[in-house]
């Protein structure tokens, strides 16, 4: 499992994050909800080190991977290749790069940190552009694509390194809300596959019928880690319960 244990994060004097575990097992869906500025893009980029912890440590298959800066202790380089190959990560922009195809896009960092041959990795590309319905699409640049298109080829190429793990934050905010479906229908998928993956959304729905358990964000801190149904009860806080019916 991915496991973080008592993360805290400052920016400044801001406590952004603060003495938070979470446990992600294998093969679950876990979606992070809350009001905007609770911490969520900052929780899960200090899950695949995009963010340095300052206390805490992020722990991968047992193991210590992203220690926390100011715990003392050194980090493990042995444990960076680790980090680039086990947790794939999907942001609300596509960051895809403009002059290269879609193919090249996906083929890109498996050809920087795999040892596989050119072909293999051609092979594994165009595998996961067909997962995401996009095969027919190979050899077309990013702004030929639509928003939603252009989502579903970033979903490729962080498959494409073959991840342990899947996070993704806010993967459809930034898109018009026609498109927004298709890429759920993508991480659904990936869902039904037995996927880990971590999903910071705003999409209420989705997040009640992907997910094994949700965790609710404010100020830093999870409020409620609970499985959809229990989120549901009418026993949760007023606040929740107005949080998930403003958002859904
Ligand atoms: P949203 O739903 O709006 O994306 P969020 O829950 O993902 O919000 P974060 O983006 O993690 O929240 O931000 C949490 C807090 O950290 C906010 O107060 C934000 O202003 C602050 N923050 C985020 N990134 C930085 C940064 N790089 N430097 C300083 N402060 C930051």
């Amino acid at each position: 499992a991915l496991e973080l244990k008592r993360g805290q994060k400052f920016y400044g004097e801001n406590e952004v994050i603060k003495n938070v575990s979470l446990k992600v097992k294998w093969g679950e869906v876990i979606s992070i909800i809350g009001p905007s500025g609770s911490g969520k893009t900052t929780l899960i980029r200090c899950l695949n080190g995009l963010e340095t912890l300052n206390n805490g440590a992020v722990w991968l298959q047992n193991k210590p991977f992203l220690i926390g800066s100011w715990s003392g202790e050194k980090y493990d380089e042995k444990n960076h290749l680790g980090r680039i190959v086990h947790v794939g990560m999907v942001f609300q922009g596509f960051n895809l790069f403009s002059h290269l195809t879609v193919l090249e896009n996906v083929m890109l960092a498996p050809l920087y940190h795999r040892h596989d041959t050119r072909i293999a990795i051609r092979l594994l590309s165009l595998a996961m552009l067909q997962k995401v319905g996009l095969a027919e699409h190979a050899n077309k640049y990013p702004h030929q694509l639509s928003g939603g298109q252009q989502q579903r080829v970033a979903i490729a190429r962080a498959l494409a390194m073959q991840p342990s793990v899947m996070l993704f934050d806010e993967p459809t905010s930034a898109l018009d809300p026609e498109l927004v479906g298709e890429v759920l229908k993508v991480i659904e998928e990936l869902a039904k596959e037995g996927m880990t993956m971590v999903i910071v959304t705003h999409e209420m729905n989705f997040a009640f019928s992907v997910s094994d358990r949700i965790i609710y964000m404010e100020k830093g801190e999870v409020i409620h880690d609970a499985t959809p149904a229990e989120l549901k009860q009418d026993s949760q806080p007023e606040r929740l319960q107005r949080f998930i019916g403003r958002v859904g």
